[in-house]
């Protein structure tokens, strides 16, 4: 068996109690995503209309001006401009000219351990309505599940899948078999799990069994790769890349390759320095093997989670060495390059990241990806929509339409000009409740 030491709560059980009875199998076997923690709703009866914002949809169209978003319990019932709504006796109406309103923003890297404090500060009260967690167990989020605090939705992998010599031993199921991969994988769904997460160690073969065994449950695999090709792991099944780092390996040259893998081999620390030695010399234009990758990356609808703001170096800031510099230089031109080629981009803040202050990783991230070529408006369909999607809930999330759940924020100005506007949240509603943002 593979070790796992985390042990489930009561309050887990519970909630896998309610997924099993809820999550019934659609259609040909789809299983909708589901977050471990239910939400609270709303009086079914309740109507609430936010009137006169600027409304930044999520599927990437022009804002609609002086808009009108009819909300009933905890659905979005009607969108449309304010002078063709009429809003029904009795509705609690909120005028929000001058502001923004967007659908609640999706965090595809997040990360926190036994804390509460992270998931309301960082992430609900900057308009993060649902993250998810590639790769902390279980155990990290009974604090946070048991909590009577309103929290985000929160989506969990469970503990990654890793080889020895593992990193992170407290946080990763350990695997030596593909049998074990398999049978971690199968442990993680039926504890909540709505995707799986692969580690750097995990071999090219358990990757495969465990994406195998994730797709017999329908749910995606995202990888933290360094010393499997990000092509060979695409290949196996994976769908998620985190981090831009995890290109590395697939377009460096063969030497480069060699020794930036023994190195890593024989000492998991190596990659810090050597991540970025390795990609301060990566040639991006003109290099066939960075054709070949994003073709593959474009054409199996590949989410690319870039992280960018983690791996941010500047000349002259935070004493970053002029390696790190022309590292991250070309880590932001191989981005620019997967989204000039249309492929799928989610953001995720990995809660922390050097040049950002706390609970503004995310705020970071989306700057750099405009810096890295992306229009602000892009940016805002990958922070809802995409995540939606890369999160298996965009039946129900990701964009303020008729019939969606009312995850959704207004913003002082307009982001679709400027993400930096983002840092101005002024208020969240989640699943049809205002959240108050003061508590
Ligand atoms: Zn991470």
């Amino acid at each position: 068996m593979y070790r796992d030491s985390d042990v489930q709560s009561s309050r887990l059980t519970v909630i896998l109690a309610c997924l099993l009875l809820t999550v019934a199998p659609i259609g040909l076997g789809r299983v909708l995503a589901q977050e471990m923690n239910v939400i609270a709703s709303p009086q079914p009866d309740s109507v609430i209309a936010i009137v006169g914002g600027n409304l930044i949809d999520g599927n990437g169209g022009p804002p609609l001006k002086d808009s009108c978003i009819l909300v009933r319990g905890e659905k979005i019932v009607k969108v449309g401009k304010r002078i063709d709504s009429s809003i029904p006796q009795g509705t609690e109406v909120l005028d929000v000219s001058g502001k923004s309103v967007l659908p609640g923003l999706f965090d595809s890297h997040f990360h926190s351990r036994d804390s509460v404090e992270q998931p309301v500060e960082f992430e609900l009260h900057n308009g993060i309505t649902s993250f998810r967690d590639p790769g902390h167990p279980f155990k990290y989020y009974r604090t946070l599940l048991s909590s009577d605090a309103t929290i985000p939705r929160v989506f969990l992998c469970g503990g990654h899948l890793d080889a020895p010599p593992v990193v992170w031993p407290d946080q990763a199921a350990v695997i030596t078999t593909t049998e074990e991969s398999r049978q971690a994988v199968f442990d993680h769904v039926d504890r909540g799990a709505s995707a799986i997460k692969v580690y750097f160690r995990l071999p090219l073969e358990h990757i495969r069994a465990a994406c195998n065994a994730a797709d017999e449950r329908h749910v995606p695999v995202t990888a933290h790769l360094e010393l499997v090709d990000a092509d060979d792991a695409i290949n196996a099944g994976v769908i998620g890349i985190e981090h831009i780092t995890s290109f590395g390996t697939t377009i460096a040259t063969q030497d480069q390759v060699e020794q930036f893998k023994s190195l890593v081999t024989a000492d998991s620390a190596a990659r810090g320095e050597w991540r970025y030695r390795l990609w301060a010399q990566v040639q991006i234009d003109g290099n066939p093997r960075v054709d070949e990758l994003i073709d593959l990356i474009v054409e199996r609808g590949v989410y690319v989670s870039p992280t960018l703001a983690v791996f941010e170096r500047r000349a002259g800031k935070e004493d970053a060495t002029p390696v790190e510099a022309a590292g991250f230089k070309n880590m932001l031109s191989f981005f620019r390059r997967c989204h000039q080629a249309g492929a799928n981009v989610v953001v995720g803040s990995h809660t922390w990241a050097p040049l950002a202050g706390p609970g503004k990783a995310y705020l970071r991230e989306l700057e750099l990806l405009v810096e890295a070529g992306m229009t602000p408006l892009e940016v805002l369909t990958s922070a809802t929509k995409t995540g939606a999607e890369f999160f298996g809930v965009a039946d129900r999330l990701g964009t303020i339409e008729a019939g969606k759940l009312a995850d959704l924020i207004v913003v002082e100005g307009d982001p679709s000009k400027t993400v930096g506007e983002l840092d101005r949240v002024s208020q969240v509603m989640l699943n049809g409740r205002w959240v108050g943002l003061d508590d």
